[in-house]
């Protein structure tokens, strides 16, 4: 009898709700999921904050909090340019068309593509660690292919229609996933046996984003039909006995209100109204694509948070701005914003939190604390318990591996319960702290499992998580168990 399984299956299924995932694996609307997971083990994790793509996605497949591998959102600003020779840097992965360079192609160009190269080179993949121990893999799909021996990616074409405006612009979701689904049996008929094999589904979270989270079950359904494809050329080619599945989610998804009222254009191409409180406080905030960064602020839109970067007006961004006269001078701004719409009438309401951090004082892991009205800091926990309306699931330990160098000085929370969010307008929105977009998936089975080893993969896969709620960051450890690496 096998100690371990023969090789590691991950199905990453984009922005799947925690919920829906488990309505699915009892209502038999996902027959082929449900079957690799029989017997399994559920870790049920909280993503990362904001629960957004890039973040989250590069926990999953690092092990490593954003403090660490430094993917702070979507969007974010690198005010050290660690990876451009100290030239302050905005990443904008999911922009598309609006920028000079389109860093949404730029993810999946080069050898490691723009997301292997900005994540902290010294925390290493899931594929170069299963490198390291001589075992082969194949990612279909995924924006970080960093080490994998074969990167199976998307057309430029397709990525580009994609991007533009957010909608595929004639080419289904479905039909995105089926071509990921092709190339990966394609690849396997070429007679490819990866040790570790990652198919990206993107359609559940698409969907949701066009249409609300109501869509999830049946677009979930949806992928299972491709999987059950798909798995049918894996157990052609002799893989699929003695596999280890994994399923996993980076985060969830909320409905909001897709009206332009709702929804709140930090960073550009804003609506200029957002740009008169930067110019209220006469600062030069970043507006213009592929503008140098050599302004005052940078906003980084996440769906239900935003990062305000702020620049000491006597220095450079790789100065620590002043807590005083830089940051809680800006704070304010937002606040009174947010309770009276002054220099910004978009923000009237919009607003459930402003988190501001000193850097001056503790250094680029400074923790968040929440401002209030009056100007005085509290912590997290605290704001939290005298506001019950602000829903939120792990706020402080998930804001705490935020707090590294590429985060905001500032952290605007959208007010989601009242449909705010940081994006252009849509029924589906994810980013916030919120359960719904929050709680995600890591689910593991290992097909053809005795019942003693599936009893061993769900006892010291627990023990690993005991007494305590996952989190994305730990699939990577329970990976590293159960397959050696
Ligand atoms: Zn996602």
């Amino acid at each position: 009898m096998n100690e371990f399984p023969d090789r590691l299956l991950v199905i990453d299924i984009d922005g799947l709700r925690q919920d829906v995932f488990h309505a699915a694996m009892v209502d038999g609307s996902a027959p082929h999921l449900a079957g690799l997971l029989s017997g399994g083990v559920h870790l049920d994790p909280v993503s990362t904050a904001p629960s957004i793509t890039f973040c989250a996605q590069t926990s999953l497949f690092t092990g490593a909090q954003s403090d660490e591998h430094g993917i702070a959102g979507n969007q974010f600003f690198d005010r050290f340019g660690a990876q451009t020779r100290g030239r302050a840097r905005f990443y904008a992965f999911d922009i598309g068309d609006t920028l000079a360079v389109d860093d949404a192609v730029l993810v999946f160009s080069g050898a490691e593509g723009l997301l292997g190269k900005a994540a902290n080179p010294g925390i290493l993949t899931l594929y170069e660690r299963a490198a390291r121990r001589g075992l082969s893999s194949a990612v279909a799909h995924h924006m970080l292919g960093r080490g994998a021996d074969a990167w199976l990616r998307p057309n430029l074409a397709d990525i580009a229609r994609f991007t533009k405006g957010g909608g595929l612009l004639g080419l289904s979701a479905l039909e995105f996933d089926r071509q990921m689904v092709e190339k990966a049996a394609r690849h396997l008929r070429g007679g490819a046996r990866p040790d570790v094999l990652t198919l990206y589904f993107m359609g559940v979270d698409h969907r949701s984003h066009q249409h609300g989270p109501q869509d999830q079950p049946a677009a979930l359904a949806d992928v299972d039909g491709l999987l059950g494809e798909f798995l049918a050329e894996y157990d052609r080619a002799g893989l699929l006995d003695g596999a280890l599945a994994a399923v996993v989610s980076d985060h969830g998804q909320v409905g909001v209100t897709p009206d332009d009222r709702h929804s709140l254009r930090m960073s550009f191409p804003f609506d200029r109204e957002m740009g008169y409180l930067f110019d209220a406080l006469g600062l030069d905030v970043h507006d213009k694509p592929g503008e140098d960064p050599d302004c005052d602020a940078v906003a980084a839109s996440n769906g239900g948070l935003a990062h305000v970067y702020l620049r000491h007006r006597e220095g450079g961004w790789a100065d620590a701005p002043r807590f005083q006269a830089d940051v809680l001078r800006a704070g304010m701004a937002f606040w009174d914003a947010n309770l009276t719409g002054r220099h910004a009438p978009d923000l009237q309401g919009a607003l459930a939190m402003i988190l501001a951090r000193n850097v001056e004082a503790e250094g680029w892991q400074a923790g968040y604390r929440a401002l209030t009205p009056e100007g005085r800091m509290l912590g997290v926990g605290e704001f939290l318990a005298g506001h019950p309306e602000i829903e939120t699931v792990e706020a402080e330990s998930r804001l705490e591996r935020l707090a590294g160098p590429h985060a905001g000085d500032l952290l605007l929370v959208a007010n989601s319960g009242e449909g705010f969010y940081f994006a252009n307008p849509m029924p589906g929105m994810h980013g916030g702290l919120h359960p719904g977009e929050s709680l995600c998936v890591a689910s593991l089975g290992w097909v053809g499992a005795s019942g003693g080893q599936a009893g061993r993969l769900r006892e010291e896969t627990g023990a690993l998580i005991e007494g305590r709620r996952a989190s994305v960051a730990d699939l990577m450890p329970v990976l590293a168990k159960w397959m050696g690496v």
